[in-house]
């Protein structure tokens, strides 16, 4: 039997579309591409995840010549926002934004990997964790929860 999945999302034309909570984590993410290390592919990423009390945390992806040893954006936020505040594991939105080796504003989607560790925190916390999407052109594609992303995911 044939059967297919379909996922819903949305599409904001700017960020200034967004409301103002989450413009500002996509203004944030585009500000922590400033920290990113990336000299090999010079493809910088920027990630902000904001907690249900309102901190955000940055990311920025961090390459290493000793490949695969570098980390994403992504996961550098989380993680980072876990490790620094365990008693606040509940995360409602995470924003992405990259830059090309141009420095031009490019369309940066989570990665496997990223969308795996992003699910197991949304699994723990039991509810969504929205993923907002900078996108070239500059706009915002939003995903209201990260299982919408992984389809059929590991679980131990
Ligand atoms: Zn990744």
């Amino acid at each position: 039997m044939e059967k297919t999945l379909t996922i819903k999302y949305k599409e904001y034309p700017s960020v200034d579309a967004l409301d103002a909570a989450d413009a500002e984590l996509v203004r944030q993410a585009i500000a922590a591409t400033e920290g990113a290390y990336a000299p090999y592919s010079g493809f910088r990423v920027g990630a902000a995840v904001r907690l249900a009390d309102g901190c955000v945390v940055r990311g920025s992806n961090q390459e290493n010549a000793a490949y695969p040893s570098g980390l994403c954006a992504e996961r550098t936020a989380i993680f980072a926002a876990s490790a620094q505040r365990p008693d606040m594991r509940d995360y409602e939105a995470l924003a992405i934004a990259g830059r090309n080796a141009d420095g031009e504003m490019c369309e940066a989607s989570p990665c496997g990997a990223c969308r795996q560790a992003l699910l197991e925190y949304e699994q723990h916390q039991g509810h969504p964790l929205r993923v907002l999407c900078l996108m070239a052109g500059g706009a915002v594609r939003e995903v209201g929860s990260v299982a919408d992303l992984v389809p059929f995911s590991f679980a131990l």
